[in-house]
């Protein structure tokens, strides 16, 4: 890739990068490709957005997933409610910077900025492991496929 200032981007990666779907992205921020209920083989859930009445516990458990003020939103994210920020999500938000290191927050600040595309990018690069090229969860420490930390 060729950038603005004619530079050649350093590419590293000795593996291509894992690629996300949009409809991975949940409303609230979350990559649900990365979620361990997603890359699990049992009772997999297909994601947030994709989620049907009786699929998967972790999908059943989100609260902001069934949020009524969503509908109401241009976007279908959580920044363009009229409650942004609410308390659930700075609950939610909390809890996973504390546990994942991950921000809810940061993640839709740069999906309003920069637009999807480049969050999906970002996530790809963040979450492709350097070792094996599999998807990193979000929710564990090691690579699902390889353990590597
Ligand atoms: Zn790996």
């Amino acid at each position: 890739m060729t950038m603005a200032n004619g530079m050649k981007r350093h590419e590293s990666a000795p593996k291509p990068m894992v690629k996300f779907d949009r409809s991975l992205i949940a409303p609230c921020g979350m990559n649900c490709g990365t979620c361990i209920g997603h890359l699990r083989e049992k009772k997999r859930c297909p994601g947030c957005r994709v989620y049907m009445a009786d699929n998967a516990v972790t999908a059943q458990r989100c609260i902001i997933q069934k949020c009524n003020h969503l509908e109401n939103t241009a976007s279908k994210f959580c920044y363009d409610c009229e409650k942004y920020p609410c308390r659930r999500l700075k609950q939610l938000d909390l809890r996973y910077r504390t546990r994942y290191k991950t921000s809810f927050f940061e993640n839709l600040t740069m999906i309003k900025e920069k637009g999807i595309e480049s969050f999906l990018e970002f996530e790809s690069q963040r979450r492709t492991c350097p070792n094996c090229g599999s998807v990193l969860s979000v929710h564990r420490d090691n690579c699902l496929i390889c353990s590597k930390n």
